[in-house]
């Protein structure tokens, strides 16, 4: 029972490098956040040694009264949270929710209609080989060429075309909301199902301020360490009618025992989604990248041919097109990673450049946000950001790291936490 630091030093450094990173630097991917001690706690303790087989009541190994009553807190958390009929919280990841959906919902060789993956779609809406490209026949719809907006009919002109099994909402890189009732009027015009994938904007539904597709999809699937900020992991939610094809789709269609600390963790993280606290911090992600927005459209930056897609974001994050700069997404990622700011390259649709390099960036503010950050640190993160761009190979480099360094001194991650 050695402590990890006597037991196996490497991984220890591992983690204290890690830690000190995080603390040192601002995290912009758009898809990571910060849990709260209380998860981390969960998440790390003995009910990782915890065998579950099956669900609450119905579990194929003795000794699951304790984890019954955690998978039971997080279910009854997230059905009041988002108002679901069904929810099924096994998911290890947001692509295994994905599969046990489509697992649930249709058929091998059955058709699906989602939003291209080089226009923001994800892997497992039908990518060559990922599963959902290799198992199901995939169309897709694209963002509109002039304004970059998923526009309803295109969807409808595809769907008409394709004539999909299921067709798919949700998005891995697209600053704006979508229209749920819109989708749901085309798939029953086409006779096909409505799956949400609400993976990158769940904490916002959760606060109000995203449509819900809940009242609108038949499966709703979600990652909850995005803007939820819990634990690494997925969760679906159903209508009745698709309760148990859900379940027998996550157990044994595609998993077999539950991560049962990951859950507790889930229960922690669903908690916490319901407070004031965690409204006030979605609202300020969401100011947060209109504010990055704004800085990133005014002319000093468009001049050196920076831009936002769409012009703005009602989201959590923004996406900025480098097609006109001389920066690169990769260049430009490279040139925020050594001011201390972590974001991700990323096509943006149309893309002239190759995928490992790009001409976009994805940047995302739910990190910042669960750290403390209000408008006036949003406008000076936006300008550091801004003046990178417009500078390119030219900034201040030194200057820009020193500003970052005042920003991470201020608002302190994990105070007194030691790995
Ligand atoms: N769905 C969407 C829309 C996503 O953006 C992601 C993650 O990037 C996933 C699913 C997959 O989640 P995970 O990485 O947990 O498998």
């Amino acid at each position: 029972n050695a402590p990890l630091a006597e037991l196996d030093p490497e991984i220890a450094a591992v983690l204290e490098g890690e830690l000190a990173r995080q603390r040192d630097t601002l995290e912009m991917i758009a898809s990571e956040n910060f849990v709260p001690r209380a998860v981390l706690q969960a998440q790390g303790s003995v009910l990782t040694n915890k065998y579950a087989e099956g669900y609450p009541g119905r579990r194929y190994y003795g000794g699951c009264e304790q984890v019954d009553i955690a998978e039971n807190l997080a279910i009854a958390r997230a059905k009041d949270l988002f108002g679901a009929d069904h929810v099924n919280v096994q998911p290890h990841s947001g692509a295994q929710a994905n599969a046990a959906v489509l697992h649930a919902l249709i058929n091998a060789g059955d058709k699906i209609l989602g939003l291209e993956l080089a226009h923001g779609g994800h892997l497992t809406h039908g990518m060559k080989i990922n599963f959902s490209g290799k198992l199901y026949d995939v169309a897709a719809y694209g963002v509109d060429p002039e304004t970059h907006r998923i526009e309803m009919d295109e969807v409808r002109k595809k769907a008409l075309e394709h004539r999909p099994d299921v067709i798919i909402a949700g998005w891995s890189a697209y600053p704006r909301q979508l229209d749920f009732a819109a989708f749901r009027e085309v798939a029953d015009e086409v006779g096909a199902k409505l799956w949400v994938d609400m993976a990158h904007f769940a904490g916002l539904v959760a606060a109000g301020l995203h449509p819900s597709p809940v009242p609108h999809a038949d499966v709703v699937s979600s990652t909850v360490h995005k803007t939820i900020g819990g634990p690494r992991s997925g969760f679906i939610l159903s209508k009745e009618e698709y309760a148990k094809k859900i379940d027998s789709a996550v157990f044994p269609g595609q998993q077999g025992g539950p991560l049962m600390h990951v859950i507790a963790a889930k229960a922690v993280a669903f908690k916490v989604a319901a407070t004031d606290g965690f409204k006030d911090r979605q609202e300020r992600t969401v100011r947060g990248a209109k504010i990055i927005a704004e800085r990133l459209s005014q002319p000093d930056v468009a001049g050196a041919g920076v831009s936002v897609l769409t012009g703005g974001t009602d989201v959590h994050l923004v996406l900025v097109d480098l097609r006109n700069s001389a920066l690169d997404g990769q260049q430009a990622e490279d040139l925020l990673h050594d001011a201390g700011i972590t974001v991700n390259r990323n096509a943006v649709p149309f893309d002239p450049r190759p995928p490992r390099v790009t001409s976009g960036l994805r940047i995302g503010t739910p990190a910042l946000a669960t750290r403390g950050f209000g408008d006036a640190e949003f406008t000076e993160v936006a300008d550091i950001i801004a003046t990178a761009l417009r500078d390119g190979a030219s900034a201040d480099v030194e200057g820009l790291s020193a500003r970052v360094a005042k920003l991470t001194a201020d608002f302190p991650l994990y105070p007194g936490l030691a790995q």
